[in-house]
């Protein structure tokens, strides 16, 4: 980021934003929780996150779940269950999809969990750490949806006996593969990488926006608040929340390339 980036005013920054994405050929969205924040859903960290009532990192982790899974359940599984059951796209969901139609997005990775940018009609998304959307038996494999599994014994028990535990990825577990490697597939080969709603800490992530830098992209942030790439591996930080601020530039972008035709 250059000292005059740092001055320069939002509005700036979204029109500079939607110029550059137009004229990107190969434009990839790296997401995290701050995306679904006006959708109900809290983050991790930041003003009003799971982390002002526990440890995510403890509660979180894969060794927590198998020494308790009850606790976990409990503590974090279940009131996820609930909040995700109910949470709707916003615009920041709806603008990265309408960029895609637009042709200008090509893939959204995303690190949550939610299902959000599928609903709001984005195509190519990466779940970098899977979807709460299905549950798995830890002994017999058998998948089945979390929103049909009754919260009334903790933690829920498949009929095999087997406890049943989300298909995300909890800390201290790998990425899937596959995900892992159509990421950095994704980072390597983009032009353009919006990193939008991520406090760019939890890892292996936080490095795909350094992998792009280091490919040759341009990394531009949108997020209330500065992370560890900002002022390195970014651009520019369009500091704001990302509903209203990917809404304004997918409008930009539009009206850029209506003009053009
Ligand atoms: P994080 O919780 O560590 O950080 C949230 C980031 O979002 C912060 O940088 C914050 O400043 C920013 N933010 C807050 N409100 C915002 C808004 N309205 N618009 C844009 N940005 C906003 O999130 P993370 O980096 O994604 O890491 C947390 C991990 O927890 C992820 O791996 C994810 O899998 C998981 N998680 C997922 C969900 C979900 O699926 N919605 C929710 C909580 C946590
Ligand atoms: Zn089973």
């Amino acid at each position: 980021m250059t000292a005059n980036d740092c001055f320069m005013n939002p509005n700036d920054l979204i029109q500079q934003t939607a110029e550059i994405i137009v004229s990107s050929k190969h434009v990839v969205a790296l997401t995290g929780a701050g995306v679904s924040v006006e959708s109900g859903i809290p983050p991790f960290r930041g003003k009003g996150g799971l982390w002002e009532k526990f440890d995510p990192l403890e509660v979180a982790h894969i060794q927590s779940f198998m020494r308790n899974p009850e606790r976990v359940w409990r503590l974090l599984i279940s009131e996820m269950k609930g909040i995700l059951a109910d949470a709707r796209p916003n615009p920041a969901h709806a603008g990265l999809a309408r960029l895609e139609s637009l042709g200008k997005l090509k893939t959204v990775i995303t690190q949550n969990v939610d299902g959000l940018h599928q609903l709001a009609g984005s195509r190519d998304v990466i779940e970098f750490h899977g979807n709460f959307a299905m549950l798995r038996c830890m002994d017999c494999g058998l998948r089945v949806k979390t929103v049909d599994v009754a919260m009334t014994d903790m933690p829920p028990r498949c009929h095999c006996g087997g406890i049943y535990r989300p298909e995300c990825v909890f800390f201290g577990e790998p990425i899937p593969m596959q995900a892992l490697d159509r990421a950095q597939m994704a980072a390597s080969s983009c032009d353009l990488m919006l990193v939008a709603g991520t406090s760019a800490v939890v890892q292996p992530a936080a490095f795909m926006p350094v992998m792009a830098r280091q490919s040759g992209a341009v990394v531009i942030e949108i997020n209330p608040e500065p992370t560890p790439l900002t002022g390195s591996t970014s651009k520019y930080l369009v500091r704001g929340k990302a509903g209203i601020t990917v809404r304004r530039i997918t409008d930009e972008v539009e009206q850029m390339l209506a003009a053009r035709r």
